[in-house]
């Protein structure tokens, strides 16, 4: 039988709802920005893991991107299938970009990269150590390209399972739900 662990829940989300969802929302939250989704993922593509958590990832990760806009209001976001059995997602912003020193520790807790400037804007320092955290926990990979004064791009891969996979995964879900005293979860 299956064994059930932290890392990998019996849970399977759908790359594309996720994003596209992600996506919708910040659309309606920020009317001032474009948002583009560029779309390369030939089929449905599913990871084991936490819908809730891929969706934080992605608000961490285009939060970030309109707080640090700074000149054009512009956020492109990309799936694609990435070398190996993953998907690729990117978030990329023309704001004020990451200085290479700054670049790996934007992911420890707490690091900002400035403190006075970035007071003004809100936040701990802390989103970025979240999503890296999540991420990893699921074994995928997150980095950032950078180019001072120019913009960001964040990329995450993550391992997806097969169609077949997934909704072997739903089914014990369900039957494992069907089989459990009734609770008030929804
Ligand atoms: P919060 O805890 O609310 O997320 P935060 O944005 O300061 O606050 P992180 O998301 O961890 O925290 O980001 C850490 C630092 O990395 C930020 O303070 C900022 O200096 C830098 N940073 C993050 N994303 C970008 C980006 N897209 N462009 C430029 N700098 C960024």
């Amino acid at each position: 039988a299956d064994q059930v662990d932290v890392q990998f829940p019996n849970a399977v989300v759908d790359v594309h709802k996720t994003v596209q969802q992600v996506v919708a929302d910040f659309r309606m939250i920020h009317p001032d920005f474009t948002f583009t989704l560029d779309d390369d993922l030939e089929k449905t593509t599913f990871v084991r893991m936490y819908r809730n958590h891929l969706e934080q990832v992605m608000i961490i990760l285009m939060d970030n991107a309109v707080k640090y806009s700074t000149n054009r209001k512009e956020i492109h976001v990309s799936m694609a299938q990435s070398s190996g059995n993953g998907v690729a997602l990117a978030v990329q912003d023309f704001g004020e970009g990451i200085a290479e020193k700054d670049r790996r520790r934007v992911f420890n807790r707490f690091y900002r990269v400035d403190k006075a400037r970035s007071r003004e804007k809100g936040g701990n320092g802390l989103g970025l150590s979240i999503a890296q955290q999540l991420i990893e926990s699921y074994h995928g990979q997150i980095e950032v390209d950078s180019a001072l004064g120019h913009g960001s791009i964040f990329r995450i891969d993550l391992p997806t399972i097969t169609e077949a996979k997934a909704k072997a995964l739903k089914a014990q879900e369900e039957a494992k739900q069907a089989a459990a005293p009734k609770s008030d979860t929804t």
